[in-house]
């Protein structure tokens, strides 16, 4: 048998549309398509425990599609590869770009290596409508704030590339691994499994991502420009978890979005839900030039404020939905039970922990990282950011949300807090918002 290439697979769980696959299957050689459990080098941006599950669920989906031949493995990449390499006389490898910071210092040091052991490598951009530094002011410095990214920025570059036709399977190279199936990553809890009643609310997969994608074309996109901001409506895409897993990509969306807004006259709708997805192009490019940003705030003064001290039970009320606010405590709720919670109201509980209660904003920034189906290293970190008011884009004033007229506007038949919360009005509140607002103003006032 010629020798293999491989074809290295990570937030990109799809065989259409995906640059790196279709380049490995075209290459005329066999194949061995790896997946590698990395937490060693990601330290503290390991994936999340509910992502685990999303990500278990999603890799049993890929191999099945491979008819079982996708190889699973942890530990070190940047060990594993070069093994990988030299045991099967690999002559190429194939991968999609990634942009968290670990992840691109840990790419730099795998192709240095492999490059001196004459080994060939082709990435590509599989991720993102247009890469960080496609998108630069005309000084050739990146955006800093979103709407000039999106408006002059996004809308005057060269379109994105057109979505890649899947290729027909190609022949897979026997490997004798081990241990290769998805299963071996031991990514499921143990007892209680309490990810099943969480994974009720999904279908995870890449044909799953395409009917999300085409239900929401069908029956939400008309209107959405309005009713994304109402949580009882349900009017959002919630392709966030397959989108950040990579079981459809970005140029899938926007095309299909495109081709269907168009034709059905929902332009504005389609404007709107096109600068969501660019908010998810800006977040990449600001983390992409500002490694430090799920950690520090962009805003330097930030790192004077006067946070609070947390407290273990009132921080394990907001965590788990007991705040005596209905709004928040059903947001936080929700996010428990499904691993998603709605933007607004993500917006109104991310608030409510950083003003109300004047906690770090990094302190919700790993809550949600740990219990988000969709969490992304770069969404994540840029709206905690932007909510407290030290990244890009933050708000010229110092914005309080007040939970309770936010609930009055954007749920106002309390459907939403219903559903999740109906309990919560009876509980005392554990923070007064009026007071807290004012010491919140006081702490900015410090660091103006
Ligand atoms: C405090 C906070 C934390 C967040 N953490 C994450 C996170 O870890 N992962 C994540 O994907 N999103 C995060 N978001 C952004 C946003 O809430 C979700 O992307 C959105 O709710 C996903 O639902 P949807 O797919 O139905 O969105 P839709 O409205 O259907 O939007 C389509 C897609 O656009 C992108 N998008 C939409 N809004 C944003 C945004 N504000 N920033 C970046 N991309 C966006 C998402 O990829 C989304 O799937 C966060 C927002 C806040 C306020």
């Amino acid at each position: 048998m010629p020798s293999p290439v491989i074809c290295w697979f990570r937030q990109d769980l799809r065989l259409s549309d995906n640059p790196a696959w279709f380049a490995a299957c075209s290459s005329g050689s066999p194949v061995i398509p790896i997946y590698i459990l990395d937490d060693q080098n990601a330290k503290e941006w390991k994936i999340g425990e509910a992502s685990c599950v999303w990500l278990h669920h999603s890799l049993e989906q890929l191999s099945q599609n491979m008819n079982g031949n996708l190889l699973c493995m942890t530990g070190k990449a940047d060990r594993i590869i070069p093994d990988l390499i030299q045991r099967y006389g690999v002559k190429k490898i194939f991968w999609n770009r990634c942009y968290e910071p670990w992840r691109v210092n840990h790419d730099k040091i795998i192709k240095e290596n492999l490059l001196t052991k004459n080994i060939l490598i082709e990435d590509f951009n599989g991720s993102l409508l247009w890469e960080p530094w496609e998108i630069k002011k005309q000084d050739g410095t990146p955006y800093k704030v979103f709407t000039p990214y999106f408006r002059k920025g996004c809308l005057n570059a060269p379109p994105p590339r057109e979505p890649l036709r899947q290729p027909k399977l190609p022949t897979f190279y026997p490997t004798s691994e081990q241990i290769n199936k998805p299963n071996d990553l031991n990514l499921l809890p143990k007892t209680p499994r309490w990810d099943t009643p969480m994974m009720s609310f999904w279908t995870t997969g890449e044909s799953a991502a395409q009917t999300a994608l085409d239900t929401f074309l069908d029956k939400k996109l008309s209107g959405y420009k309005e009713g994304r901001n109402f949580p009882e409506h349900d009017q959002t895409s919630k392709l966030s978890p397959h989108l950040h897993f990579g079981e459809i990509s970005p140029n899938q969306i926007w095309y299909k979005a495109t081709e269907y807004g168009i034709k059905s006259g929902h332009n504005s709708d389609l404007d709107c839900f096109q600068s969501e997805l660019a908010w998810r192009e800006f977040s990449h490019s600001l983390l992409f030039y500002n490694p430090h940003l799920p950690t520090s705030p962009l805003n330097r003064k930030f790192e004077n404020f006067n946070w609070a001290d947390p407290d273990q039970q009132t921080l394990e009320k907001w965590q788990t939905g007991q705040t005596g606010y209905p709004i928040v405590d059903a947001g936080m709720r929700e996010l428990w039970a499904t691993g998603y919670m709605h933007n607004r109201v993500r917006m109104i509980v991310a608030s409510f922990l950083i003003k109300d209660l004047r906690y770090h904003w990094r302190i919700g920034e790993d809550w949600f990282w740990n219990t988000l189906v969709d969490a992304n290293l770069a969404n994540n970190a840029v709206s905690w950011q932007w909510v407290a008011g030290c990244g890009a884009d933050a708000a010229p004033y110092f914005r309080i949300f007040n939970p309770t007229t936010q609930s009055e506007k954007f749920d106002p038949l309390k459907n939403y807090i219903r559903k999740w919360a109906p309990d919560s009005h009876t509980l005392p509140p554990i923070v007064d918002h009026k007071k807290a607002r004012e010491a919140a103003l006081e702490a900015f006032k410090a660091i103006k």
